[in-house]
């Protein structure tokens, strides 16, 4: 169901009146079967992402070598220890949520000579249970990883499930505007319509792409 994902990204796009290139679509693939991931990168998909850094360790170095120019972005929360791991692995990292893990990933940064794209996750909707910086603190957070030289190409955030997404989408919009961020990872399978309409460069589509996930084995 790629390709009508595709078409309803481009169509939204189109209708809003935005180039529908600057949106791009990640396919999540977490607990999504091989073969049901290899069937994406034969229709041509090359952008994923994935919400555990052990997971794709053991999925992508071989997809790697069996197709080119593939990207992947972690999605989900990262610890500390992990931080190495995880910007070897990943081109992009969308769940920025502390100063310690910018601070690690600083000095790593250095360590290496390279640093993944990075995106700084905001709890819109202050949930308790829910990771991210809370929308006031923002504007400091941001100033303290640009001055540590991070490229922090934009915000993200994950709207409480039971409100109105735009909302959400349009306050993630704002602070991303203001601190003169151009990148807003938004919208999932459920909203990544109403992301696109307020503005959305990274949509991260799972289950209307692959189906329902599959239930790890217990
Ligand atoms: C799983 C996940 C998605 C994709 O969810 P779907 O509803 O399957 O599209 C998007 N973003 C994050 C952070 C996720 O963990």
């Amino acid at each position: 169901m790629l390709a009508e994902i595709e078409a309803r990204i481009e169509a939204e796009a189109e209708r809003v009146g935005r180039d529908p290139v600057g949106v791009r679509l990640i396919a999540v693939s977490k607990v999504q079967p091989n073969d049901r991931v290899a069937a994406v990168l034969e229709q041509g998909h090359r952008l994923f992402g994935e919400n555990r850094v052990q997971e794709a360790a053991g999925k992508w170095p071989e997809f790697r070598s069996r197709f080119e120019d593939i990207e992947v972005d972690l999605i989900g929360p990262l610890q500390t220890n992990k931080a190495r791991q995880a910007m070897e692995l990943f081109d992009a990292i969308h769940t920025i949520d502390r100063s310690k893990l910018a601070k690690t990933i600083a000095r790593l940064a250095q360590e290496i000579g390279a640093c993944p794209d990075l995106y700084i996750q905001v709890n819109t909707g202050r949930e308790d249970q829910k990771a991210g910086i809370a929308p006031e603190d923002v504007d400091g957070f941001v100033a303290e990883c640009v001055a540590m030289d991070l490229p922090v190409r934009g915000l993200m955030c994950i709207p409480p499930a039971e409100e109105e997404p735009s909302l959400h989408f349009a306050l993630l919009a704002k602070m991303a505007g203001r601190n003169e961020l151009t990148g807003l990872s938004m919208g999932m399978s459920g909203d990544f319509e109403c992301a696109i309409a307020q503005g959305a460069t990274h949509v991260r589509v799972g289950s209307a792409i692959f189906g329902d996930r599959v239930p790890a084995a217990t």
